[in-house]
């Protein structure tokens, strides 16, 4: 029942017509009887510090920031976390006094997934394939948690040199190279790594595309994670299995990074058995099988 109590968060991006994050907010909120709703809010280019400005002034209590505008709304920051600032962009604005703090849920959403799926990162061969956003999170995570050596694939060899380079003088060692994507059949013969697909394709709706197609290159892969959750089942998570590996997708990392941004919100820590609520709900609003994996 929405009263004059009801608080309010939501998502601001372009597009967000799309986005699964209501299914997750709304399925925790009514669990939990908390008198709080998550919205939508289609943020025009060029108006993301009028959004951040009226948001505050319209009392709103969290946001979620999606595709484009994680890193441009920076500047509308009261306040930033260390991971956050570290990887320069941020998933998600909690109010405070005077302003928002924002924080990057993304990458300990992906951790905390990867745990629950038993994939360790600490002491890890790992192979990033793209140089993006979303990869430069994940190979500092990578280097967070200690892994063994990292390489980063990528079309443009320069983004790629750029993450191993900051990579390295996070981690004060040459924990991470770079190579260009075409040269994936250089890696050394006797490493099989775990596989982490952070580049757009495969994304619905080019579904029958994987960013490297020969299965010589998958038989190296005794782990397969790929960011993407649409499709739930993409052609690099299927050459994975079909070569001896295990796959997951992201839609785990979604909800992980939903679960986490409603705990900062609202401080209550959510449990397994919820999470999996939300995330049943977000299979079905996605038309995804309801399986419970
Ligand atoms: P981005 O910054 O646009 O980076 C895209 C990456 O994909 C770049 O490395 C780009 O290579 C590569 N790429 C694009 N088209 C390619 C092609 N045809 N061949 C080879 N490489 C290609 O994107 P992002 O924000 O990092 O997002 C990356 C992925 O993460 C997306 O699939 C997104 O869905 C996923 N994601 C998942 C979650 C989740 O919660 N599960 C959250 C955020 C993002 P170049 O550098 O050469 O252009």
């Amino acid at each position: 029942m929405i009263d004059g109590y009801t608080r309010v968060c939501g998502v601001m991006g372009s597009p967000v017509e799309h986005t699964m994050s209501p299914a997750i907010h709304n399925t925790i909120s009514k669990a939990l009887e908390e008198n709080l709703v998550y919205l939508p809010f289609h943020v025009p280019a060029g108006q993301v510090g009028e959004a951040v400005r009226g948001a505050f002034a319209l009392n709103l209590l969290g946001i979620n920031v999606t595709v484009p505008y994680k890193s441009e709304v920076l500047p509308f920051l009261q306040e930033m976390d260390s991971l956050a600032e570290t990887i320069g962009a941020v998933n998600t604005l909690v109010r405070t006094e005077r302003g928002f703090k924002g924080y990057n849920t993304d990458m300990p959403g992906l951790y905390r997934a990867m745990c629950e799926d038993g994939v360790r990162l600490t002491g890890e061969n790992v192979l990033i394939l793209g140089a993006g956003g979303v990869a430069r999170a994940v190979a500092i995570l990578c280097a967070r948690k200690e892994v063994r050596q990292m390489i980063i694939l990528n079309r443009t060899l320069e983004k790629a040199r750029q993450i191993a380079d900051e990579v390295n003088g996070i981690a004060g060692r040459k924990l991470a190279e770079a190579r260009r994507l075409a040269e994936y059949d250089t890696l050394p013969a006797e490493v099989r790594y775990l596989t982490i697909q952070a580049t757009n394709v495969g994304m619905f709706p080019r579904t029958e595309e994987a960013v490297i197609e020969d299965a010589a290159f998958y038989r190296r892969v005794h782990t397969g994670y790929d960011l993407i959750f649409n499709p739930a089942e993409t052609r690099f998570m299927s050459m994975v299995r079909e070569n001896g590996g295990r796959a997951f997708n992201g839609l785990k990392m979604l909800l992980y990074q939903g679960v986490i941004a409603h705990e900062l919100w609202t401080g209550t820590k959510i449990g397994a058995a919820l999470a999996q609520k939300a995330y049943m709900e977000m299979k079905k609003a996605m038309g995804i099988p309801l399986c419970s994996c």
